[in-house]
């Protein structure tokens, strides 16, 4: 089904059936207000050296004062589903989407991160200038979003990292999304080349809601299934891996069509592991 682009009209006003809207068409994000329509803030933060929050550098930890400068609220539980919000830190050489995922014990306008958070900006220390932090992660048009929404869809596809971040990933998931045979809809991520991965990979189960709203919406819709395309580099020769929470006896029945077609399109025996794995 046809569907029709928003452009700066407000996204998701429209009933069904078959509506796209795109984050920042082109346009040029406001101070104080997405492209999008959300709120958003801005401010400069003084960077604290503290212990990585997790292994690949993409969580930090705000002061409180530094929460309350954002607009952001201060979650109850970081673990619960939404609350790690996403900023972007520009240190000079280009932004970098971070995860907040804790609130720091200085009371201060600052942001703490370790020294993989700190290589993800290509410093080496704490910079002496604070730097310039926005909760709007849409505002430059670098990342961009796009969800589509079709009436009576039972399938949710996405596609978080797409564009240069897990390359081919959003055609994957376009693929799958607009084959008429499945009732989907869909919300994509894409991010140009330059650094992509390390500029904008955030693992998805901290992409909130609340920092992307294409996703709000398409979470505001109930689906019978979800899948999630996602790259991954060299694990052994396997062409495919196929994850996640369903049943394993699901992910046996997926795997093993996989294999069967994958081996006809690449002319040789599809690799892909004897057992369903994440
Ligand atoms: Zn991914």
């Amino acid at each position: 089904m046809a569907a029709r682009g928003l452009g700066s009209r407000a996204p998701f006003s429209t009933s069904c059936p078959g509506r796209v809207a795109r984050s920042c068409p082109g346009g040029v994000a406001r101070r104080g207000r997405s492209c999008d329509g959300a709120a958003v803030a801005s401010a400069a933060l003084g960077v604290v050296e503290g212990p990585d929050l997790d292994p690949d550098g993409e969580r930090v930890a705000l002061g409180v004062g530094a929460f309350a400068l954002l607009g952001l609220p201060v979650p109850a539980d970081f673990g619960a589903p939404g609350s790690r919000r996403q900023i972007l830190v520009d240190a000079g050489d280009g932004v970098v989407a971070y995860t907040v995922a804790a609130a720091d014990s200085d009371s201060g306008e600052i942001i703490r991160m370790g020294r993989a958070a700190m290589d993800r900006l290509l410093l080496q220390a704490p910079p002496p200038s604070p730097v310039d932090v926005t909760t709007d992660v849409l505002g430059r048009c670098e990342l961009l979003e796009t969800t589509v929404l079709r009436s009576c869809a039972t399938v949710a596809v996405i596609a978080p990292h797409g564009g240069s971040i897990e390359d081919e990933t959003d055609e994957q998931a376009d693929l799958v999304a607009s084959d008429p045979v499945v009732r989907a809809d869909s919300w994509i991520c894409r991010a140009p080349a330059g650094g992509a991965f390390r500029r904008w990979h955030i693992t998805s189960d901290d992409l909130s809601e609340a920092s992307f709203p294409g996703l709000r919406a398409l979470l505001g819709v109930r689906h019978e299934f979800a899948v999630s395309f996602h790259g991954f580099g060299a694990i052994g020769d396997l062409d495919v891996i196929v994850g996640g929470l369903v049943d394993d006896d699901v992910k046996c029945r997926v795997r093993d069509e996989l294999q069967g077609r994958l081996t006809a399109v690449l002319q040789r025996p599809a690799k892909l592991p004897s057992s369903s794995s994440t």
